[in-house]
């Protein structure tokens, strides 16, 4: 018996409310549950894609039950436009996802781009509704209302970070890249970038966003040299996959951190002679 998903446009014109998301989330436990056989009679994929007749209302259901709530992530997208400006686009959120899955053995990592996406974050303007003070001010600069996007992008201190790392970015990839909160925010990374940059540029923002969520609460931004250790911290555990991958004879391809390594001896050198 062999069983088939149907292709995304298909799904859709039969279910216009079916996104890329849930569709990718359907596509993903389709394919583990390939691999492990449909064999289970009890399983209930087995019993939805046994009966093609309202297949993908059955699916949906179960997407509902899962809580992943079609309205979420259409009001996520769109805010997402607002705030920089222009819709993103299918194939970027595509990307993103392929990228996001490919975090798979770096769970903080794969969370922070989840949250981002989904605009997780606890911000001080909702957080006012429910206080007594009803105070909705920026954490950061306690001047302006601190919505989402002000508190990740648009805040003058949140700003100074984001500019920092783009600086060192550019001078670890060597590359001139756009200072775009799509970029820095989602790792949308429309730029003529090789395979390896890119997943290194990947690094560095979703990096500098585990570190800036880190201390979300409070007024301060982390310093280029958080961000660094952070940064050291992936370089390690990617090495160390690479290699355990190698060991269990699945190789995948190796990331080249030589640009980052040399950033880092530079910066320590330089740093040696400011003393
Ligand atoms: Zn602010």
């Amino acid at each position: 018996m062999c069983y088939l998903l149907r292709a995304q446009e298909e799904v859709q014109k039969l279910s216009p409310q079916i996104t890329w998301l849930h569709y990718r989330q359907i596509k993903e436990q389709f394919n583990k549950d390939k691999q492990k056989g449909f064999m289970n009679l009890d399983s209930d994929w087995e019993k939805i894609l046994n009966s093609e007749n309202k297949l993908i209302t059955k699916i949906y259901k179960k997407l509902l039950e899962w809580d992943t709530e079609t309205e979420h992530v259409k009001t996520c997208m769109t805010h997402w436009a607002r705030d920089i400006g222009r819709p993103i686009l299918y194939e970027e959120w595509e990307k993103l996802w392929g990228k996001n899955m490919k975090f798979n053995y770096a769970s903080d990592l794969r969370e922070n781009q989840f949250k981002m996406i989904y605009r997780w974050y606890i911000t001080p303007k909702k957080l006012g509704h429910y206080k007594k003070d009803k105070r909705t001010k920026c954490w950061k600069c306690q001047e302006k209302e601190g919505n989402f996007f002000h508190m990740w992008w648009a805040c003058a201190k949140t700003k100074k970070y984001w500019t920092e790392i783009h600086k060192e970015s550019r001078k670890i990839l060597k590359k001139d890249l756009p200072f775009r909160p799509e970029l820095y925010l989602l790792g949308v990374t429309n730029t003529n970038l090789g395979k390896n940059e890119e997943k290194i540029l990947n690094y560095l923002v979703t990096g500098a966003r585990i570190v800036f969520a880190r201390i979300w609460r409070s007024n301060q931004v982390p310093t280029t040299d958080q961000w660094l250790v952070k940064i050291s911290d992936i370089k390690n555990m990617d090495k160390l996959t690479f290699l355990m991958k190698k060991q269990q004879g699945n190789p995948i391809k190796e990331v080249d951190w030589s640009n980052f390594e040399e950033y880092i001896r530079q910066r320590m050198l330089d740093s040696e002679e400011k003393k």
